[in-house]
């Protein structure tokens, strides 16, 4: 473990309605318990439509709420776009950027999730940054190139420790039950750690946090998250149940 403080942050997908709060007020129930103190931060960033309820549910918890993803102009003729500024309006500190499944469904260029992640810095919010290789990459011996040419691209001036957050999410992990070794985590976090200090700077570089995510469970938390340059995970599918979330959050206990 760095000393970089861990976040544990939750991704509901297109999952969640008004009665699916009550999982995310049982996290913040569980968070208050007395004899659960974990050293590490605790986001769940729901569906657009759960923004301002969720904010509004959980104020005063020790639960931040973050957006899924954002337009880069602050406001305009998009039809169905949110805009950072919006998800700061309803409530949220960060927005989650260029995840695989945006970058899959919806052909998000590096250079779009860049302009993303300039959004959420104008709107005051952090941006949380995704990157990661597809199990071909992977196979091909591809994977530290290509996360670190989506590094290079999807982050760059104006990214700091405070403001920026990377999540390393191999495509081929993601709600798959697969997880890459403790080596191979270690490596794709040693090099983004390395590529980040050649990239923006030691400053930016030496304090950000690199999340891991891809089929992160209870079972599993503690021993990712106790790999070097590992400072926390992008949780999905297990982030809907709030046992299951506070399962891995306990894994910084
Ligand atoms: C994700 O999509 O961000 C993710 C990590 O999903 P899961 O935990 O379900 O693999």
């Amino acid at each position: 473990m760095t000393d970089i403080r861990g976040l544990v942050a939750g991704n509901w997908k297109m999952n969640g309605v008004a009665q699916s709060l009550s999982e995310a007020l049982a996290v913040g129930a569980g968070l208050d318990a007395a004899d659960f103190n974990p050293e590490a931060d605790v986001m769940l960033c729901p569906p657009a439509t759960l923004v301002a309820a969720m904010a509004e549910k959980l104020s005063g918890s020790k639960v931040s709420i973050g957006g899924q993803d954002c337009h880069a102009n602050e406001t305009g003729a998009h039809t169905g776009d949110i805009s950072a500024e919006m998800l700061k309006d309803a409530g949220a500190q960060a927005v989650i950027v260029g995840h695989s499944e945006r970058r899959a469904d919806h052909g998000e260029t590096d250079g779009e999730v860049f302009a993303k992640g300039r959004a959420c810095h104008r709107a005051g919010l952090t941006a949380i940054v995704c990157v990661g290789e597809t199990e071909a990459q992977r196979r091909g011996g591809e994977a530290l190139d290509v996360v670190t040419s989506q590094i290079r691209g999807s982050v760059g001036e104006g990214c700091t420790a405070a403001n920026t957050i990377i999540a390393y999410e191999p495509v081929w992990a993601i709600g798959s039950g697969l997880t890459p070794t403790i080596e191979d985590v270690g490596e794709m976090h040693g090099t983004i750690r390395e590529v980040l200090g050649a990239h923006l700077g030691a400053d930016a570089a030496l304090g950000m946090r690199i999340l891991y995510g891809g089929s992160v469970k209870p079972a599993n938390a503690r021993e990712l998250m106790s790999v070097a340059h590992v400072n926390g995970a992008l949780v999905g599918g297990a982030s809907l149940k709030a046992e299951d979330f506070l399962g891995i959050i306990e894994a910084y206990c």
